[in-house]
């Protein structure tokens, strides 16, 4: 049982490792950011409404993220463990995380939190992009598909986020520092946290996460 959070600034790499964590795991890698792209483009209500805050670099409102997440997490994948990439964000979130978890009887077992400096973090953002069929992703330089513009896992297209624009970069960042930032002090307190340096190459990024938890990958 593995109830693992993964924290991080934008572009620290958490969509990264949480992807091959879950194969490695056999848990579901549960993405607030993903499933509120998914919306987007599926057009729904929730997607609409999410689209006004993300396409600024704003964070959705917690109650409407929490509620989200509240359905996912009751899903049947997710009682043998998951990772949580991109949540709690706020305080409030991790306070009402902690109260579904304690509904559902669970409680989470740690809090990896990738850091990465600042100026890497926007040289990270800026050259993502991301397969529009299966949500792969991809560096322009640091980790490049096999055939520019094409996604090796389905052949999918590849593109930018919109929210990965220059101009909308800095935002997210400064909403991390004000926001979300006071979450690493908050676990640490708990005891669950897990700190990974984050500015080194994406594999040993993992095999440092693997020491930290105690897993021989
Ligand atoms: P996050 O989910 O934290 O926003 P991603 O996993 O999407 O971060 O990674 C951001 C970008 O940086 C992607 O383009 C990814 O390919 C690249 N990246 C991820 N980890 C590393 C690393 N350890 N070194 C260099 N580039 C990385
Ligand atoms: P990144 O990989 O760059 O960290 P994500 O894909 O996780 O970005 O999230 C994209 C956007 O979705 C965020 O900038 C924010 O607007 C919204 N979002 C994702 N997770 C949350 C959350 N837990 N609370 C509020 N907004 C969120
Ligand atoms: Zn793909």
């Amino acid at each position: 049982m593995m109830n693992i959070v993964l924290m991080g600034p934008p572009g620290a790499g958490k969509g990264t490792q949480a992807e091959v964590m879950a194969r490695k795991l056999f848990v579901p890698h549960i993405s607030t950011g993903d499933i509120f792209r998914a919306n987007i483009k599926a057009g729904t209500e929730l997607g609409q409404l999410a689209n006004q805050y993300i396409s600024k670099g704003d964070l959705v409102p917690d109650e409407v993220t929490m509620g989200m997440i509240k359905d996912r997490l009751s899903e049947d994948d997710c009682k043998d463990g998951f990772i949580l990439d991109g949540l709690p964000r706020t305080i409030v979130q991790a306070d009402a995380l902690a109260a579904i978890l304690a509904e559902q009887g669970k409680k989470l077992d740690k809090v990896v939190n990738i850091d990465v400096p600042t100026d890497k973090l926007i040289e990270r953002l800026s050259g993502r992009r991301v397969c529009r069929n299966c949500a792969q992703t991809y560096h322009l330089v640091n980790n490049p598909p096999t055939e520019p513009g094409r996604c090796d896992e389905c052949g999918g297209e590849l593109y930018q986020r919109a929210d990965d624009a220059v101009e909308t970069i800095q935002n997210r960042l400064d909403v991390y520092q004000a926001q979300s930032a006071p979450l690493i002090e908050y676990y640490a307190a708990k005891g669950l946290l897990l700190s990974i340096n984050g500015d080194q190459s994406i594999n040993n990024v993992l095999v440092e996460v693997g020491n930290g938890l105690g897993l021989n990958w």
